[in-house]
């Protein structure tokens, strides 16, 4: 098996592990997001005052990197709205008050499973990659014919996240029927699917649905395995050059919970305006991994789950990529896979010392980078410097940080290098 060079091995701490998947009862409003995706926020097709039913068009593609937006209750919209993100700042949302009737309308049957029907459903379908990224998928997968291998990443190595573990083992038949759907849409001829070996269930699962066609590659339990370029490696051998696409190596990755998703809007004309989540940690009361539709408060997943506001910190994400969240109006989406309520234990306060010169951030980088002097360049305001020390090609795994003795707050150094990079570039 092919290894990845550094990384590190937090403490699991996923307490919501071979569990089932329940359900979030729907809120009485949702604030549906038209910004959750990397291109430009969706437009909304929908006026004040308008009824709507679950699964209808509120907002649409504004662009070929934008995607549309579904909503998840059947109600009344009662407008376009600036509302907070995770982030801090405000975004446009739909705010639809449910009427509770639960009336919903499906998207057309599809007539025929072409690579070409498979890629406009599922652009109409909303759907962009589940794992975070929020890159609409049918753009991804229409690699124009340079693609061989499918890659599906079920690696789940963020701490305390199970929701795709959970997806694997409750929907493996329809998992496997949309990976094969992604298949026929980037016209690769196999499949590996990439799972941490910390999750035997789901694979020994995965191994009884799979064909010569997919194969299961159980991976070595270690952060961040499912990242890109290290699932890549891990499940092909291939190398993913600097600065190139997984395409340009003969490969595209999706997520688990994707390949769902896309199952169900070819198979089941669903749009995608739902999803599972993990809620977790130790000032969370009944942590569970759920369904949970779009646009739902995370107050309204605190009061379910039993999830305590004034924890030590609230988590959007995992704790070694997620986002501190402020406030619980915050609403989900499509690309929200955790919320986590950590207590005190949890949460490692430390002063920040001056750098004691041990060279493990570097040893840690599994990208290979050099945290230290980016950081160091950073502060030096050298940005030719932190280029040359590679900050462009960090993916913010924040391993540097995790592995730092004097606490030293890397990867957000390292993330700021990359941006200001950028900006300039622009
Ligand atoms: S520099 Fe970036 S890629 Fe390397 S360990 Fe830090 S956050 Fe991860
Ligand atoms: S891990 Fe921390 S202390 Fe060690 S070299 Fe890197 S920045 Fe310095």
């Amino acid at each position: 098996m092919a290894r990845f060079s550094g990384g590190v091995h937090p403490a699991g701490c996923k307490r919501t592990a071979g569990g089932g998947i329940g359900v979030c009862p729907a809120p009485a409003r949702v604030y549906l997001p038209l910004a959750r995706h990397i291109g430009r926020p969706a437009l909304p097709v929908v006026e004040a005052g308008r009824r709507v039913r679950r699964g209808e068009l509120v907002a649409a593609a504004d662009g070929r990197l934008s995607a549309n937006v579904y909503t998840s209750v059947a109600g009344v919209v009662t407008g376009v709205v600036t509302h907070i993100e995770g982030s801090g700042k405000k975004a446009p949302h739909v705010l639809i008050e449910n009427d509770f009737s639960d009336e919903s309308v499906q998207l057309a049957p599809l007539a025929e499973r072409t690579p070409e029907s498979v890629l406009a459903r599922i652009a109409e379908a909303g759907i962009v990659g589940m794992g975070g990224a929020g890159f609409p998928t049918a753009v991804k997968l229409d690699a124009g014919g340079r693609v061989d291998v499918l890659v599906v990443n079920g690696a789940e190595c963020e701490p305390y996240i199970t929701c795709d573990d959970s997806l694997m083992r409750a929907y493996t038949g329809e998992l496997v029927q949309g990976i094969r759907l992604a298949m026929l849409a980037c016209g690769a001829r196999r499949a590996v699917v990439g799972i941490e070996k910390n999750k035997p269930q789901a694979i020994a699962a995965l191994q009884v649905f799979c064909g010569q066609d997919i194969e299961v590659r159980p991976l070595r339990t270690r952060y961040p395995q499912g990242a890109e370029k290290q699932l890549i490696y891990g499940c092909t051998g291939r190398v993913v050059p600097e600065g190139k696409l997984p395409a340009d190596a003969g490969v595209v990755v999706v997520n688990v919970h994707t390949a769902l998703s896309i199952y169900k809007a070819v198979e089941e004309n669903e749009p995608c305006s739902s999803r599972v989540m993990t809620v977790s940690g130790g000032a969370c009361a009944r942590p569970q991994d759920l369904w949970v539709p779009n646009g739902t408060p995370l107050r309204d997943l605190a009061e379910h789950c039993g999830g305590r506001e004034d924890c030590a910190r609230i988590v959007l994400g995992g704790p070694m990529m997620g986002e501190p969240v402020f406030s619980l109006k915050v609403c989900t989406g499509k690309t929200t896979s955790c919320l986590l309520f950590l207590d005190k234990s949890e949460c490692r306060e430390r002063p920040v010392g001056p750098c004691i010169g041990c060279g493990r951030c570097v040893q840690a980088c599994p990208m290979g980078l050099m945290p230290v002097f980016i950081e160091e360049a950073l502060f030096a305001k050298d940005l030719d410097g932190a280029a040359r020390f590679g900050a462009p090609a960090c993916i913010a795994c924040g391993c540097c940080s995790y592995v730092c003795p004097a606490a030293r707050q890397l990867a957000p150094s390292v993330k700021l290098a990359k941006k200001l990079l950028r900006e300039r570039k622009i």
